[in-house]
């Protein structure tokens, strides 16, 4: 009807959606400039042994420091990046930066071969073309042993095309690389589906890390997934740990690994280094 034009008429011009489109573009804009004027860097996050506390790797995560508006945050920019096809370029830079950061810490320091790199994959990266050719071609560049890197996907990534996503992830893991599923908790696939595909590490979401201390419910889906994971010979990484009680918690499960702030944010490859010859 007209009065519903009408409305729709009023929403699609609505000045503060208006004002955000204008802000995306600047910010699709900047991001641009952030590739070309290399204002992007890659920190790492280190991940944990629970049993030990000793650093097994890290996660490669991107940093944009903005000329003028400082630091912005990976959630912001990531989704201006999907959107706009920028991922690819920003992905292509992610992963030929931290292998090459993997490898100078290999060589670095010798004792330390076990040390593997988590890196990120956005839904958009995981259905292109030459992906895995891609990846082949770093691990021979670098000289690196396939099992050193641990690719992240989230569930919402694999099921918005599960066939196709099949297909890369097994072409992936017949590279000889692990396959972690990100975020694990918060998607809508089910444990018994994800079983159908080739993966090796479930991360939990620090949603469900957050409260496995104070809520009885949190505990039991976290003790849930853990049982689950191992009797699918998966293992798993508790996300956003920031508390001793979480860490206790996570050890009376046997839960494999565990990131977050209580032992360490990411940091840049020179803060890491530092940490590494320091015997972590
Ligand atoms: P993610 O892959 O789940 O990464 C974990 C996020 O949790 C990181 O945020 C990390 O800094 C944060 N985190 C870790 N420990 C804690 C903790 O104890 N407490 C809290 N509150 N947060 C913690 P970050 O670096 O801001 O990245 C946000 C998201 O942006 C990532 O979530 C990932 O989805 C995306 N992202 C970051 N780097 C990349 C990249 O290189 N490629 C792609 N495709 N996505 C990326
Ligand atoms: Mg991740
Ligand atoms: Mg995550
Ligand atoms: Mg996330």
């Amino acid at each position: 009807s007209a009065k519903e034009q009408g409305k729709a008429w009023h929403i699609v011009f609505n000045p503060a959606m208006y004002d955000r489109a204008v802000a995306l573009l600047k910010l699709e804009t900047d991001l641009r400039w952030a590739i070309a004027r290399q204002e992007l860097q890659v920190f790492y996050q280190p991940i944990v042994s629970v049993a030990t506390s000793k650093i097994t790797g890290f996660e490669a995560l991107i940093r944009w420091q903005h000329p003028e508006k400082g630091f912005i945050s990976p959630a912001e920019f990531i989704p201006v990046a999907e959107e706009t096809g920028l991922i690819i370029q920003i992905g292509q830079f992610v992963l030929s930066e931290s292998c090459q950061q993997l490898k100078r810490w290999h060589k670095e320091f010798p004792q330390l071969q076990h040390l593997s790199m988590n890196i990120n994959l956005s839904g958009r990266q995981f259905s292109q073309r030459c992906l895995v050719e891609e990846i082949q071609q770093l691990l021979q560049e670098h000289e690196l042993d396939p099992s050193s890197i641990k690719l992240e996907i989230t569930e919402s990534a694999i099921m918005s095309s599960p066939e196709q996503a099949a297909n890369i992830l097994q072409q992936l893991k017949a590279l000889g690389i692990s396959l972690c599923i990100d975020d694990f908790g918060t998607g809508y696939s089910s444990l018994a589906y994800l079983h159908c595909f080739p993966i090796d590490v479930l991360k939990i979401d620090r949603s469900f890390t957050n409260r496995i201390d104070s809520d009885g419910e949190q505990l039991a889906i976290v003790r849930a997934i853990v049982t689950l994971a191992s009797n699918l010979g998966m293992s798993v990484v508790a996300e956003g740990v920031e508390t001793v009680n979480q860490l206790v918690q996570l050890r009376l499960l046997k839960c494999d690994q565990a990131q977050g702030y209580l032992f360490s944010r990411a940091l840049s490859s020179d803060k890491i280094s530092l940490l590494l010859g320091n015997g972590e």
